[in-house]
């Protein structure tokens, strides 16, 4: 399409301003010239009606046509000579008798009146102007007017002359200005094509793209704010891309899912956290999450449901659901079993301004909170439970020698054995609640240090002597590779472990039967096993019995002396040194309990913090503790 481009609509717009300038000129020429040619005409026609009227007068008012003739082709003028009655009495382009009453001429009328008149009108054959010029003749009464008048011809030759220098004129112009034009335009546009080209790369992102202008000024100038702009859009293009990646890192880190929704609840935002937990693991080929809409990736109308209500009032709801794999609510936890996850959902409002504009979603996993919270009421509800016994006990035997048993000595040796042996199964199980606890909550580094495993074998045993002696068992203490063999750990926390394990062998064995203490090692770890040919642990208890608290026979236990916790500290004693504690065990024939430790105790770096006030607050005197304590009053 023609003037679409720069060049197109300079040339278009120069050649009319161009045409619009000659016209002008041409007008104004036209204009100037006629004028002047006017009056000068003017002039000459008065001059020479003066001329002719003094000629008349002088001959008496007497036409002579011969005089006016040759006067009139010398003049190149046309003589008319009016009488009184309008008659034209002589002409000198025309036979008098073939012309009309000249009376109401417009110049006649006006000379009458004011003594000179002149007038123009155009010519009916050659279109071109004639002016008149009229005089009155007062002295004779034949002859009223004399009027001169003439043709402007010299009009039509010099408007024809003009027109055609106009028209050469015009053609050189054309051609000069186009050249002109042509190179000034090229001048302009080529720096705007390089302008162009570096907007093109900016737009395809090369925002270091350099425009090199030197002239014009103007372009040079919108060069360089051009790339200063890109460099400046490159610096906030940067700044929001570290700002879009540290909230992407800080999302994908975060334990807490994360989930952003629009109005029509399409995901637009969701962290790693929150489709493990919402979605489970997707296999390979899902449709993308991001884009998808929430009510068509989860089943569980409660979620959606607070999502669209939250959506519709604003105000945050809360949500506390089962979930397995993809099922949500009670068919989680019928399903799921033991294995479904608790997940706290809020939705919140997104708003932009009085609008909401979609949710967010948080996710938190509190299955472990769930847990921990059942574990603590368990636990507080076993320690009653457990303290109850001895203190109902004490309490009832105290009352009964305060109410008069005292008087007879039998009774009083009898209760105060009995109140004796309570308060001493109390004091085990608060000694035992303490040491777990410390093991628990201990925050600094265990102290480790090499020791010799035959020294910690012959402590074990040591420990354990008074209450094997009382059973009159054995302890078989053997080392697979006695020479030196050492271990990194903390000594008088394996002796305790150790010791609980040996003592639950003699306490779960028969009288007079043999513990076996073994040690054998590898190229990394030292394995110590214990060995019974006792009752032996059912296979459905195998797993429990390091749970607090779990006996298999509680009266057994109780009646021997035992609290419930003696497994579990050797589990967390284990624990803290980056161990591993297992049982093998047969109704009848008898149980082998493995602890394995590393021996270096490297991996104990790993476990820092767990256990070093043990050691600190002097627990050495109570390593022997359980062992020594497990005694029938
Ligand atoms: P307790 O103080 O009751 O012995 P533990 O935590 O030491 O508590 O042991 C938990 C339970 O595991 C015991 O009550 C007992 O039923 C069972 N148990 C532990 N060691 C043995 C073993 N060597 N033989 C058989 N049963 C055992």
């Amino acid at each position: 399409m023609i003037g679409n481009t720069i060049r197109q609509r300079l040339i278009i717009l120069t050649l009319l301003v161009l045409l619009l300038a000659l016209a002008g000129s041409l007008f104004i020429a036209d204009r100037s010239f006629s004028v002047t040619l006017r009056q000068s005409t003017y002039t000459q026609l008065a001059n020479n009606a003066t001329y002719l009227k003094q000629e008349l007068e002088r001959d008496g008012y007497v036409i002579d046509p011969d005089r006016f003739d040759s006067y009139a082709r010398a003049t190149a003028l046309r003589i008319t000579i009016i009488g009184k009655n309008g008659v034209v009495l002589y002409d000198s382009d025309h036979e008098e008798a073939t012309m009309d009453n000249h009376l109401y001429r417009q110049e006649v009328q006006e000379a009458l009146d004011a003594g000179s008149a002149t007038s123009e009108r155009r010519s009916a054959t050659q279109r071109l102007p004639v002016l008149y010029h009229a005089i009155r003749v007062d002295d004779v009464p034949e002859i009223a007017v004399l009027r001169l008048s003439t043709t402007l011809n010299q009009l039509q030759s010099y408007q024809q002359t003009y027109q055609r220098l106009f028209f050469g004129g015009i053609a050189v112009l054309i051609v000069l200005v186009s050249i002109a034009t042509a190179f000034s335009i090229t001048m302009l546009t080529r720096p705007l094509a390089k302008i162009k080209e570096g907007a093109s790369r900016y737009a395809e992102g090369d925002l270091m793209a350099r425009i090199t202008i030197d002239s014009p000024k103007e372009m040079a100038e919108l060069a360089a704010t051009m790339q200063e702009m890109a460099l400046r859009l490159r610096s906030t293009i940067g700044e929001v891309e570290s700002g879009r990646q540290q909230v992407q890192t800080i999302l994908e880190h975060m334990n807490e899912g994360i989930l952003l929704a629009d109005r029509s609840l399409v995901i637009k935002v969701a962290n790693q956290a929150a489709v493990t937990f919402l979605f489970g693991h997707l296999p390979e080929g899902s449709p993308a999450i991001e884009g998808s809409a929430l009510v068509r990736l989860i089943s569980s109308t409660e979620i959606t449901g607070a999502c669209e209500k939250t959506l519709a009032d604003g105000k945050p709801r809360e949500v506390t659901i089962a979930h397995h794999g993809h099922l949500f609510g009670e068919t989680a936890q019928v399903v799921g079993r033991e294995h479904a996850r608790t997940l706290k959902l809020l939705a919140v409002p997104v708003r932009s301004g009085s609008d909401i504009d979609g949710i967010v979603l948080t996710v938190n996993d509190i299955t472990e909170l769930r847990r921990l919270e059942q574990m603590r009421k368990d636990f507080v509800a076993n320690v009653s439970h457990e303290l109850k016994t001895p203190i109902t006990a004490i309490a009832g035997f105290a009352q009964t020698l305060h109410d008069g048993a005292k008087e007879q000595p039998q009774e009083l040796e009898r209760f105060l054995s009995i109140i004796l042996r309570q308060a001493t199964n109390m004091q085990r199980i608060v000694e035992d609640l303490l040491l777990l606890s410390s093991l628990e909550q201990q925050q600094t580094a265990p102290a480790k240090t090499w020791n010799q495993v035959e020294q910690l074998l012959d402590e074990t045993v040591e420990s354990c002597r008074f209450r094997a002696e009382q059973k009159r068992s054995t302890i078989a203490a053997a080392i697979e590779n006695p020479n030196q063999l050492e271990l990194l750990a903390n000594g008088p926390l394996i002796v305790q472990a150790l010791s609980n394990l040996v003592v639950n062998a003699i306490t779960y064995s028969d009288e007079g039967s043999t513990v076996h203490l073994k040690t054998t090692v590898d190229e990394r770890t030292v394995h110590f096993h214990v060995i019974d040919t006792g009752q032996g642990i059912p296979k459905e208890s195998q797993q429990r019995i390091f749970e607090r608290f779990y006996r298999v026979d509680a009266a057994r236990s109780r009646s021997q002396g035992g609290t419930g916790l003696g497994l579990s500290i050797v589990k967390h004693i284990v624990q803290v040194h980056g161990g591993t504690v297992k049982v093998a065990s047969e109704l009848g024939k008898g149980s082998t309990f493995t602890i394995s430790l590393p021996r270096s105790g490297s991996e104990m770096n790993s476990l820092q913090g767990k256990s070093e006030a043990l050691f600190s607050t002097g627990r050495k005197e109570g390593r022997s503790l359980r062992a020594a304590s497990r005694v029938k009053p």
